[in-house]
């Protein structure tokens, strides 16, 4: 009798443990690919992650697809960037009847702004570009997900303790960027996608297109851009991941502007790319960045 008690406490506290290991993952839906990594990166197994605009894709011009509904209603917890980046998501969620928490992961930071052609100021969404701004998305996540799943905190701290280490070296790396002569850290891309670089890393980026892929620049802002180019030069022309280049690469030629690379700007790249993560996108960016750069040039000493 008394085995046999022993046996089925034994059982319960087996079966409780067991459950208390493998509870069910998550449901995060994420707006695009680089907060799709974070949750990931800081949800371990405790998260199931489905990001609405994929690998490559452009987060300013997405079309929701019926799938995206599916995916919200059930989810726990979705998770945008903010800052006008994602117009469209708002009435997916609504009209989806998802009752899952949501969380802005850009709350709390300050963003640069930039001024649209009609002079009205908008803030930049690209603060995934910072380094010390990643810090604090990283952080926001943690704690989102810490709220959805309590019992879990430590466990999405300690990783995200691990993670910032490694944001940490990379922000040292992309400082040292200002050891080259400010004439030399000036470019040329698609978009405006790299604003917080010139505030943060003292990188100047020229862009035919505004803040948003949303318009196409008109001939007269490309005819004015050229002339900048040719009046202040740029070191290289850079394309986009997600961008289509014809127009910039147009751009190039009537500039005579260096081609560099491609930089990974809105997405990351498909797994077996150069970015698949947003560690690999920011290492991927800087070597291309030092590569257009050269070599360091030696102080004028004789
Ligand atoms: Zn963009």
């Amino acid at each position: 009798m008394r085995r046999y008690r022993i046996f089925s406490l034994a059982l319960v506290l087996w079966a409780s443990l067991a459950g208390a290991q493998q509870p069910a993952p998550l449901q995060v839906v994420v707006s695009f690919s680089i907060l799709a990594d974070w949750v990931q990166q800081i949800g371990g197994d405790q998260v199931r992650v489905t990001s609405l605009v994929g690998p490559d894709q452009d987060a300013h011009t997405y079309q929701p697809r019926p799938a995206d509904a599916k995916h919200l209603a059930e989810a726990d917890l979705v998770i945008s960037n903010g800052l006008g980046f994602e117009p469209w998501l708002q009435a997916s969620v609504r009209a989806s009847g998802s009752r899952a928490h949501l969380c802005v992961a850009s709350q709390g930071i300050t963003p640069r702004f930039w001024h649209a052609t009609d002079g009205a100021a908008q803030p930049d969404p690209h603060a995934w570009q910072s380094l010390r701004h990643a810090r604090h998305y990283l952080h926001t996540i943690a704690l989102a997900l810490g709220q959805a799943r309590p019992s879990s905190t430590a466990y999405f701290q300690n990783r995200l303790h691990q993670y910032d280490q490694h944001l940490q070296v990379l922000e040292q790396q992309y400082h040292s960027l200002t050891q080259w002569p400010a004439q030399r850290r000036r470019f040329l891309t698609s978009h405006d996608a790299f604003g917080y670089w010139e505030d943060e890393y003292g990188l100047v980026f020229l862009a035919p297109q505004g803040v948003s892929t949303e318009q196409e620049a008109r001939p007269r802002d490309l005819v004015r851009l050229i002339q900048q180019i040719r009046r202040e030069g740029v070191t290289a022309v850079f394309l986009e991941n997600m961008v289509n280049p014809r127009q910039l690469a147009q751009l190039a030629k009537d500039a005579q502007v260096a081609p560099g690379g491609v930089l990974y700007a809105d997405a990351l790249s498909g797994p077996d790319g150069p970015a698949a993560t947003y560690l690999a996108m920011m290492q991927h960016n800087l070597a291309q960045l030092r590569a257009a750069l050269g070599p360091l040039p030696t102080a004028a000493t004789h």
